[in-house]
């Protein structure tokens, strides 16, 4: 596998769309006390029950999180009023402040472990932002100077006037107590809120001056892994659309691929309005060669596509055989090279029987992605390919038996012969340092190691 991973950091990759900071507050019962006394229980109580879905005022951020707290369920709110940053900053000290986004993680994870070259894009590189990105000699950002496309590091190719997208998490610990009005509410479950940014200004898209150059780029790299997509937002106030965005995405995908077929990942993060996700499924799925996801993501995906019953019988049971047959039905309705789905207990890969790999080589690659996440797990980060080798002695889950077991069984049930369908339990950390980046992880162990497969064989 060290071998596998040696081919792997030969390659050349281009990442974009995301970057933001995530800003952590590890939550104390006199905070949110504070927060409570400031906007008087009642008016909290009230809120509570219109149950904001969005964050446009402070007492709906108070009554989001005091309702998150007493259910002790993760969640995630969008705040949409940039102008309440300021009521944030001036409320809390963040604890810590690290990169946030696919782009952004991914980026950091590639140079890090030596790969040749990355090339991250984001359409927003604050100060701020760019200084989160590792101080590499192999990590670029493109910019047009002069009618021509140079290569900088981030930390030289900032612009001090751009927005930054920062995420406020707030992690709570179960048996936090505080009071609201006559009740007391102890914290049942520990977990995080998520004020996440979606704001006017910050957009998902190529800027006009680089955009002739993403063939250049293309030409450069070996791969791309794109992602971010979740952040556009169905309609703004200038009239643009999803739909705009979508074909400006379109556009540069068929763009990076123009001078040379550089294979493209998408890695697919949920998406709460079923619209976008339909609409990102539709517009880029047939353009890209590779999807990376979870396993509640190719229910979701499976139930916009139409699929419903099937989808509900993935939610419900979460049984191999099902997602197998949505993976079938995902990589021939869009015709994808290759479908990843990450969970919990095991990974896979779908693909079609003409794969130029075989499944031993797609199983190896698969073993790459989750040593890499069981290393990264372990760790908290990883810092030099050196950092992969704690991975190797992280133990597969007990269930790792089981599941090879069902897969078999579901292969048999199923009519496989049209595609090479392989499935490996994961390596599970029992007490992770952080599960930050773990998906994203994944995808970029299984993807760069399957481009490394592909060039062994002369099919790249
Ligand atoms: P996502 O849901 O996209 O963030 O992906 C999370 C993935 O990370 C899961 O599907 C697992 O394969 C992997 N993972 C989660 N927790 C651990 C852990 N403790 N140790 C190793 N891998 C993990």
């Amino acid at each position: 596998m060290l071998e596998l991973l040696d081919e792997a950091r030969k390659l050349s990759i281009f990442t974009a769309y995301n970057a933001n900071v995530d800003a952590i507050v590890y939550l104390k019962g006199e905070t949110v006390q504070r927060l409570i006394d400031e906007f008087g229980a009642e008016a909290v109580r009230r809120r509570m029950e219109e149950f904001p879905r969005q964050i446009e005022g402070p007492i709906d951020f108070v009554a989001r999180l005091v309702h998150a707290l007493k259910t002790g369920k993760p969640m995630a709110v969008p705040l949409v009023n940039e102008e309440l940053q300021s009521w944030f900053d001036s409320h809390f000290k963040y604890d810590v402040e690290r990169i946030g986004g696919q782009a952004g993680i991914i980026a950091n994870l590639l140079a890090n472990l030596d790969f040749r070259k990355v090339i991250v894009y984001t359409p927003h590189l604050a100060r701020r932002q760019a200084e989160m990105f590792v101080n590499k000699p192999n990590l670029f950002y493109p910019v047009v100077e002069n009618g021509k496309l140079v290569l900088k590091h981030p930390h030289e190719a900032y612009r001090e006037n751009d927005p930054v997208k920062v995420n406020r998490i707030f992690e709570f610990r179960a048996g936090t107590t505080f009071r609201l009005g006559d009740e007391t509410i102890t914290v049942p479950y520990s977990g995080r809120f998520i004020v996440s940014a979606r704001f006017e200004r910050i957009r998902v898209y190529t800027e006009e001056a680089l955009k002739p150059f993403l063939p250049e780029i293309g030409l450069q790299v070996d791969g791309a892994i794109l992602s971010g997509y979740q952040g556009i937002r169905l309609r703004y106030s200038d009239g643009k659309d999803a739909n705009y965005y979508l074909r400006e995405a379109k556009k540069d995908i068929l763009l990076l691929k123009r001078e040379k077929d550089v294979k493209v990942h998408l890695e697919f993060a949920s998406i709460q309005s079923r619209e976008l996700r339909k609409k990102v499924i539709y517009n880029l799925f047939p353009l890209v060669d590779s999807v990376g996801m979870d396993e509640s993501e190719i229910a979701y995906v499976l139930s916009a596509l139409g699929y419903s019953k099937l989808a509900d019988r993935i939610f419900t049971y979460n049984r191999i055989e099902d997602t197998v047959l949505g993976g079938k039905i995902l990589i021939d309705e869009m015709n994808l090279e290759v479908l990843q789905i990450h969970t919990i207990y095991y990974l896979m890969y779908i693909t079609h029987a003409d794969n130029p790999l075989s499944e031993d080589e797609l199983r190896r690659s698969l073993e790459l992605a989750t040593t890499l996440a069981a290393a990264r797990a372990s760790l908290g980060d990883i810092r030099s390919p050196e950092d992969f080798k704690v991975g190797l002695s992280v133990p597969y889950n007990e269930r790792g038996e089981y599941v090879k077991l069902r897969f078999e069984e579901a292969k048999r049930r199923l009519r496989t012969r049209e595609y090479k369908v392989v499935i490996i339990p994961t390596r599970l950390v029992k007490n992770p340092v952080s599960t930050v980046g773990l998906g994203d992880t994944i995808s970029t162990g299984a993807f760069t190691s399957y481009l490394a497969l592909l060039r062994a064989k002369g099919a790249l």
